[in-house]
């Protein structure tokens, strides 16, 4: 294999997936150019949980103090009906092998990728750079942006989200599923929340049909409302009214109700992931993030993996002879978990629950 520096690494998409990889690889020691297609980067969305293995990697980086300031560290989470009474309380799960890790700390995905972003010098991010084609030779690829700049790359890494180019392109055809759901996410000032938030608490309120999500973001004042219903309305950004959503609450607690009726302007998407893909990485091309494995925010899975991939492609990369090895032994290493969480992610909460972490029971025995 190349030296470190001389290895050419192009990743595609700087969402949180692309920018873990530009940082583990550059604290590894290798050269990394971040190719996005947006003309400026910023991150939608609702309140994550990072958790302990992927809070283990910015520490790696060199990013704990950075990370640690914009989160706080929360070590229940509820399930309530949807009147309110608290219907389970649990730690969260240990996922590494220290039992006392058994936390998330919670963030805004702004904030997450922001984190990152400013950890890679802004040289090596190159915006409306959209990707339109990639060829393959034999242990090398070269790159064809919309804007006719070509790139050759001895590693591509494709983080180019669910929708990925790269992955129709060499891996699979399927197209994202779609599961009948809208969710509608916003942030409110947390005195705004008629007492049902909780200062460090997770709160699922649900049926066996609507998830009204509450995550306190502390170190913000504010606090990350995502409420999924049920509709058949596929299109990407629905262009639905409101009431929709608020004519499904009718049966909710009066003050979550008044939370959903003040925000003026939710961010609303159709619920997509996709189905397992066999292939994540051939010679010189590896799928990673919601291009290799998007699943349902049920399990709040979808930035850890991401970032825990890029962790995980870095080690092989510094470990192995040669690109193709290192893929190889990353693929082996993130796809079981990725595709155990792609699976369990398409649960969504119920009030008939017996546990809000189904992964325990897979992942907590490989650590007793
Ligand atoms: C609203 C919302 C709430 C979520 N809640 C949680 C949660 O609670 N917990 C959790 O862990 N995860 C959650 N997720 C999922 C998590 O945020 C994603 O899994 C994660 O951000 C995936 O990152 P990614 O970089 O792989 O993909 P993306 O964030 O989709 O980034 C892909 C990037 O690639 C760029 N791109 C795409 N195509 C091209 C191209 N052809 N050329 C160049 N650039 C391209 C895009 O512009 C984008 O910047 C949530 C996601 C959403 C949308």
């Amino acid at each position: 294999m190349k030296s470190k520096t001389e290895l050419r690494i192009a990743i595609i998409g700087s969402g949180i997936g692309g920018a873990s990889a530009a940082v583990a690889l550059r604290h590894a020691g290798f050269n990394v150019d971040v190719y996005e297609q947006a003309s400026a980067i910023k991150e939608v969305g609702a309140g994550i949980g990072l958790r302990p293995p992927s809070i283990r990697y910015f520490k790696k980086w060199g990013l704990l103090e950075e990370i640690e300031r914009v989160t706080h560290k929360s070590v229940l989470m509820e399930i309530l009906s949807v009147q309110g009474e608290v219907l389970l309380e649990e730690k969260w799960p240990a996922l590494t092998d220290d039992p006392e890790e058994k936390w998330a700390r919670l963030i805004h995905r702004a904030d997450c990728l922001d984190t990152l972003i400013n950890a890679i010098p802004s040289e090596f991010i190159h915006l409306n750079h959209k990707c339109k084609n990639i060829v393959r030779y034999e242990d090398y690829a070269e790159i064809e942006f919309d804007n006719g700049v070509k790139v050759e790359a001895d590693l591509v890494i494709a983080a180019d989200g669910i929708r990925s180019l790269t992955r129709s392109l060499f891996f699979s055809q399927a197209e994202p599923v779609f599961h009948g759901y809208h969710a509608y996410r916003a942030l409110v000032n947390e005195d705004e929340t008629y007492g049902l938030a909780s200062e460090n608490t997770l709160r699922i309120f649900c049926d066996d049909k609507i998830n009204y999500y509450l995550l306190p973001l502390k170190y913000r004042k504010q606090v990350s409302v995502d409420i999924t219903v049920p509709h058949e309305d596929r299109s990407g950004r629905p262009n639905v009214p409101k009431e929709d959503m608020l004519n499904q609450l009718k049966h909710f607690h009066p003050g979550l109700q008044k939370i959903a009726e003040n925000i003026n302007h939710f961010d609303v998407r159709s619920l997509y992931d996709i189905d397992p893909v066999e292939q994540w990485t051939n010679s010189c091309i590896a799928l990673l993030g919601d291009a290799a494995h998007s699943m349902l925010h049920n399990q709040g899975q979808g930035a850890n993996m991401a970032i825990q991939d890029a962790g995980v492609l870095a080690e092989c990369l510094l470990e192995a002879d040669s690109v193709e090895e290192a893929l190889q032994k990353y693929e082996s290493l993130r796809k079981p978990i990725g595709t155990l969480f792609q699976n369990l992610s398409r649960q969504f909460h119920s009030d008939k629950e017996e546990t809000a972490f189904p992964e325990k029971e897979f992942l907590e025995k490989t650590h007793e």
